[in-house]
């Protein structure tokens, strides 16, 4: 059985019309799905007997379950657990800006990054887009509020899980689903060159953040085993056309990791490998855990390096830091509850 929160409004028109239903309802179904928020499909009245029979008879819905959450100030995380068992996280901060949620986009990782929880679980599967959708459901309605911004960085590569992903986004940017403005949209990859080409003619405005990491290929090849398959030069060239294609600014984001890649040379190359283009680089303080042998830079190394940006002309920021107590990292929360670490 489909869960209902796979469809984008067009596919759902589609659907209907097949079984000799009106496309129109789509709208109808749509507007008690995500404004009315229903839970069950008997509550969708007025649509007709006809339609809700349908419905009841194909589709499911609301199969994620909350196994554990965590807070702290200004943060939630949640654990979810889906219907084959396996296990997600999604991660909601309070920004002055707003409020985002970080979601997970595949049950573990392949891309293997050295520092990464998430990446010592392999890959056990993608998510479909009703998973993703309802990691932002069960959360709004926790907190009763609404999410302003969302960034596709939990567990997972979004570019290893392209197509559930675009289909995820575009329920979320759709006014008649969740509406979230694409501008407040960010999806990030270690570098899928191809999956960044696609991305490239996609319509919207959805951000791209880019996981660096290290300034040359040797390093990043050292920490970042995808590294090897698409080469820092190729990279870059991709991101140029992505920037010139769509005139949106990249983010760049550069893990600080303790007497690896933290040092003011790292940094000049840094800058010398951006230069020109529209880009702003995240400095993230590596979160430490118990799990992997990586230390963080500490405060004064990672202001050294960012100072070096700076006087490059590199606009900068460096991430503000969520949550040390609730296992913050990604895939820290579902590795430790797997592994007992
Ligand atoms: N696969 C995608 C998205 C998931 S990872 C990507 O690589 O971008 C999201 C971000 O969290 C990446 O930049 C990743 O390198 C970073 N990250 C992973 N483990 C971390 C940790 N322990 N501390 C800080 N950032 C981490």
């Amino acid at each position: 059985m489909k869960n209902i929160y796979n469809f984008t409004q067009g596919d759902l028109g589609n659907y209907l019309l097949e079984n000799n239903d009106k496309k129109y309802r789509a709208d109808q179904i749509y507007e008690f799905l995500y404004k009315k928020r229903v839970k069950s499909f008997d509550e969708m009245i007025n649509i007709g007997k006809k339609t809700i029979e349908l419905l009841k008879n194909d589709f499911s819905m609301f199969k994620i379950k909350l196994i554990l959450k965590q807070e702290d100030v200004n943060v939630k995380k949640y654990l979810f657990e889906l219907i084959d068992g396996q296990r997600i996280e999604s991660v909601l901060m309070i920004h002055d800006y707003g409020i985002s949620i970080c979601i997970s986009s595949q049950v573990g990782c392949n891309m293997g990054c050295k520092f990464c929880e998430s990446g010592r679980l392999k890959k056990v599967r993608n998510l479909e887009p009703y998973e993703m959708v309802e990691q932002i459901l069960y959360i709004e309605e926790d907190i009763k509020k609404r999410i302003t911004h969302i960034v596709i960085m939990g567990i997972g590569e979004p570019f290893d899980n392209y197509d559930n992903v675009m289909n995820f986004i575009k329920i979320v940017n759709n006014p008649k689903g969740i509406d979230i403005g694409s501008r407040h949209i960010t999806i990030s990859t270690c570098g899928i060159i191809p999956g960044i080409e696609k991305f490239i003619n996609e319509p919207g405005q959805v951000n791209l953040a880019i996981s660096l990491h290290a300034p040359n290929d040797k390093l990043r090849e050292k920490i970042m085993p995808i590294a090897k398959v698409y080469k820092l030069n190729d990279l870059m060239d991709t991101i140029k056309k992505y920037i010139e294609k769509t005139n949106r600014r990249v983010t760049f984001e550069y893990i600080m990791l303790k007497d690896i890649n933290d040092s003011k040379e790292n940094a000049q190359e840094l800058a010398k490998l951006l230069k020109g283009i529209n880009c702003y680089v995240n400095l993230i303080p590596y979160n430490e855990t118990e799990n992997i042998e990586f230390r963080r830079t500490n405060n004064k190394d990672i202001m050294s390096f960012y100072d070096v940006l700076k006087k490059n002309k590199v606009n900068v920021t460096i991430r503000k830091e969520f949550g040390s107590k609730v296992d913050a990292a990604c895939g820290q929360l579902r590795a430790n509850q797997m592994i007992g670490g």
